[in-house]
């Protein structure tokens, strides 16, 4: 089955770099679905040079007014965005984001048309004390509260695994894959997608597909690199 990949630029690549690397990744070709998700500042130009799928990486609830700095999905909606992630860690680690405002921005994305993908992941210490499996669960229950949503993605990203080159060993992948499977088909009636991010390159990328309701991945760093993108989505 076709897999779905997830390009996560972060705050990353000037302008003049993201017209050489747009130019490399439209030449790429593959069966699979691609969703790059660059810059909010670049979400226009992407738009008028790939045939990608866009995504935001965030957005602010509020649909407009005295909100300095901050971008509306219902602006996204007019730019056609399809996609927006929302929860990363580094929003809530960095931003301080609650599971209530992560709440708010899936209501508001869903509200608009955008298809949100939520990022859920434990930390190191909670995997250690045996709290990961219910973590997750607050965070998927917590996100979709209030919510009559269609359609979500959701990428498990254990926070201990992103940018460090670690990723979670079969058996840790393959319970905590089945356990948001079954939290999402026991408690809502909707279409979705499992991905998992954290670290994600060429020589892992094999192994963390096999495993059993994966739909696909979230790439960070190794999204940046064309040669090695160019290996991951073909696999
Ligand atoms: C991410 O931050 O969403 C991510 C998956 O990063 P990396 O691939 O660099 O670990």
């Amino acid at each position: 089955m076709n897999k779905l990949y997830v390009l996560n630029h972060k705050m990353n690549l000037q302008y003049e770099e993201l017209e050489i690397y747009l130019k490399k990744l439209n030449e790429l070709s593959t069966k699979n679905q691609i969703i790059l998700s660059p810059s909010t500042l670049y979400l226009d130009y992407c738009r008028k040079n790939t045939k990608y799928h866009l995504c935001a990486q965030n957005a602010y609830y509020q649909e407009k007014g005295a909100y300095t700095g901050e971008v509306s999905f219902k602006q996204l909606k007019s730019l056609n965005i399809k996609y927006a992630i929302i929860g990363h860690s580094e929003r809530r680690n960095i931003f301080k984001e609650s599971d209530e405002i992560i709440n708010e921005k899936v209501k508001s994305c869903i509200q608009n048309g955008i298809i949100p993908i939520i990022c859920i992941g434990e930390s190191k210490e909670e995997r250690n004390n045996n709290n990961h499996l219910t973590k997750i669960e607050k965070q998927i229950t917590s996100s979709l509260e209030q919510t009559t949503p269609k359609e979500v993605i959701i990428a498990y990203e254990p926070i201990w695994s992103i940018g460090t080159g670690t990723i979670p060993e079969k058996e840790e992948l393959t319970q905590m894959i089945e356990h948001i499977h079954n939290i999402l088909t026991t408690n809502y009636n909707i279409e979705f997608k499992i991905l998992y991010g954290g670290s994600v390159d060429d020589t892992n990328i094999e192994q963390i597909l096999k495993i059993n309701y994966i739909d696909g991945v979230l790439i960070g760093g190794a999204s940046l690199k064309i040669d090695v993108l160019k290996n991951i989505i073909n696999k």
